[in-house]
């Protein structure tokens, strides 16, 4: 391959109208998004949630996650309304403390409902299909405007406070700030893994194949990728698949990486049809892959390795995590980690308010799993409940920092802690 060249360039520039102005803007309705919305409106704030597909709930939804992982319970009010309302439609496990069961199955169609009723409840300005695409920022690093384009085209959105919860920090990219992605050596992100749904046929006449010679044939379970299966409901079960080496942040990878997962999804099941003889029948493919990590904003303290490995303890702590260093090796596609299986441990440890504050920026804030982390902190601080603890301590700081009208990081950070344990975060480790 010769040296790319530099596209060319074209200017864009455009008046559009602004159409949306509240206190706390949280871009992106992941679970660390809409805990972040829901735990600020929850104060009085007026906030809007702007989230680019049908539903809510990002990787728990969209992407297939189906299992809270870590301790599910003292994560926050936020996070046990939620669990109530699951528990009201019988669409979660029951509850057994970490580290007896590390992971608690629910439903994700139905979680995507809890969400959005969730978030209408609390008075949530709710856009979907709504995509973040720019922001105007000034030389302070003050976001003033954000641009988000939905089906009447590209508007403006005006608040105090932002909160990027994009999962690949789009905002912190768009504006210029700081950010860090994958290893620190190559930037290679951890795998991205497909997941599908498949039921057991109970006709025999009624199965489905996959067509001799329209993708590659897997005949030894060596040489299948790492497949995770686990228990869907009835006659049904939940797969995973990893696909290493694509670039979340990258609009080509990504792409490729979406067609790579719908084909070794289809290799594998034809692997489990034809090989092993089970009668499944390919119920539903998640429709985006799922991403462990995309860019993670620098903020005012990045949280290392190091501190999850001493348990440490901050001051100025908002959430806890406790689950192992979920680690899988990025570059191959075999069930493998970069640690060693002993090193994947580590104690609860506490995570700092400045890890979700920009260090770029004066009112943008993180949560979820583009917050400020090494690759391997994050491994195990990205899981669903450490998201929604972050995402309501963000939207608290958020909405305390309207309250006084300064910048988040100009806030008591001991208030915040106090506000974050008063609403039911167990931040002891
Ligand atoms: C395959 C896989 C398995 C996992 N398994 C588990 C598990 O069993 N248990 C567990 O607890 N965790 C698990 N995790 C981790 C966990 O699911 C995620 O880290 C967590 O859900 C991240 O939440 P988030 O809100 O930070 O990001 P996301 O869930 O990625 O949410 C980001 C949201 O922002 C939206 N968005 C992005 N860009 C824009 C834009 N430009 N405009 C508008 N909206 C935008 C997205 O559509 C999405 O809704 C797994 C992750 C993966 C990928």
């Amino acid at each position: 391959m010769g040296a790319s060249i530099a596209p060319e360039q074209v200017y864009w520039n455009r008046k559009v109208p602004l159409r949306y102005e509240a206190e706390i803007a949280v871009i992106g309705g992941g679970m660390a998004g809409v805990t972040a919305a829901v735990s600020a409106a929850r104060t009085g704030a007026k906030v809007i949630l702007i989230e680019r597909f049908a539903v809510v709930g990002g990787n728990a939804t969209t992407g297939g996650v189906g299992a809270f992982c870590g301790e599910t319970a003292g994560q926050g009010q936020v996070f046990d309304e939620m669990i109530a309302d699951l528990e009201k439609y019988h669409a979660v496990a029951p509850y057994v403390p970490y580290p007896k069961a590390d992971h608690r199955l629910f439903n994700h169609t139905i979680l995507a409902v809890v969400l959005q009723e969730m978030l209408l409840r609390h008075k949530v300005k709710l856009l979907l299909h709504t995509q973040f695409v720019d922001v105007s920022v000034n030389d302070d690093g003050v976001i003033k405007e954000c641009i988000v384009c939905g089906k009447t085209g590209p508007e403006a959105l005006r608040a105090k406070i932002y909160i990027d919860c994009t999962g690949e920090a789009q905002v912190a990219h768009m504006a210029g700030f700081s950010t860090l992605k994958g290893r620190s050596e190559d930037q290679v992100q951890l795998p991205m893994s497909m997941m599908f749904f498949i039921r057991h046929a109970e006709d025999e006449h009624a199965r489905e194949e996959v067509p001799e010679g329209r993708f590659e044939a897997i005949r030894d379970k060596a040489d299948l990728p790492m497949t995770s299966i686990w228990p869907n409901g009835p006659r049904g079960n939940a797969i995973k698949v990893k696909i290493p080496m694509f670039d979340a942040t990258d609009t080509e990878s990504m792409t490729a990486a979406e067609i790579r997962a719908r084909r070794r999804m289809m290799e594998v099941l034809d692997y489990y049809q034809k090989v092993e003889k089970r009668k499944w029948l390919l119920d539903y493919c998640s429709p985006q892959i799922g991403i462990r990590e995309g860019r993670r904003v620098v903020g005012d303290y990045v949280l290392a390795l190091e501190d999850l490995r001493a348990g440490r303890k901050f001051d100025d702590a908002i959430a806890r995590g406790v689950y192992y260093l979920d680690a899988h090796k990025p570059d191959d596609d075999k069930r493998t980690y970069m640690l060693g299986h002993h090193d994947l441990k580590v104690p609860p440890y506490q995570i700092p308010l400045r890890c979700l504050i920009a260090k770029d920026a004066r009112n943008m804030m993180i949560a979820g799993r583009c917050m400020s982390a090494e690759q391997l902190a994050l491994s195990s601080a990205r899981v669903m409940t450490t998201c929604a603890m972050m995402g309501q301590a963000a939207g608290i700081a958020a909405s305390l920092s309207i309250e006084m009208d300064c910048d988040p990081r100009e806030i008591d950070p001991l208030l915040v802690r106090r506000t974050v344990e008063r609403n039911g975060a167990k931040l002891d480790v």
